[in-house]
Formats: C-alpha cells, sequence, structure tokens
C-alpha cells in the first residue's frame, strides 16, 4: 500500500514538471515555421530586428 501511494504521488510529480518545461510556446521557429515547445526554445537577439526564435536543434543547425 505504502509503494502504491509512493508511485502515485511520484508520477504527479513528474506531470507537473513535464506540464511547467513542455508546454507549446507562441513562438514560431524562424527556421522551419513550426511552432517551438518552451524547452526547445532558443530566443536569439538580431540587432535591427529585435528578438527570433529557433528549436534549439534548428539553430545549431543553422
Ligand atoms: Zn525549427
Amino acid at each position: 500500500m505504502a509503494k502504491k501511494g509512493e508511485l502515485s504521488k511520484t508520477a504527479r510529480a513528474s506531470l507537473a514538471q513535464r506540464d511547467d518545461t513542455n508546454f507549446m510556446t507562441s513562438r514560431v521557429c524562424e527556421k522551419c515555421g513550426e511552432p517551438i515547445m518552451l524547452k526547445e526554445l532558443q530566443p536569439v537577439k538580431v540587432f535591427g530586428q529585435g528578438m527570433q526564435y529557433f528549436h534549439k536543434d534548428h539553430f545549431k543547425v543553422s
């Protein structure tokens, strides 16, 4: 019984954590045009243009 309670507590904690770091932002990737999850968001300040946003992977490639 104690084990079962522990398990659900862990599951709830990891769910809350995932919610926090993995939600979809309103930002769109400059490279691929797809919306960016918060944990993939790479903001880049471009002089004269303000901020641009990339997926972390896509920014590295470019
Ligand atoms: Zn992208």
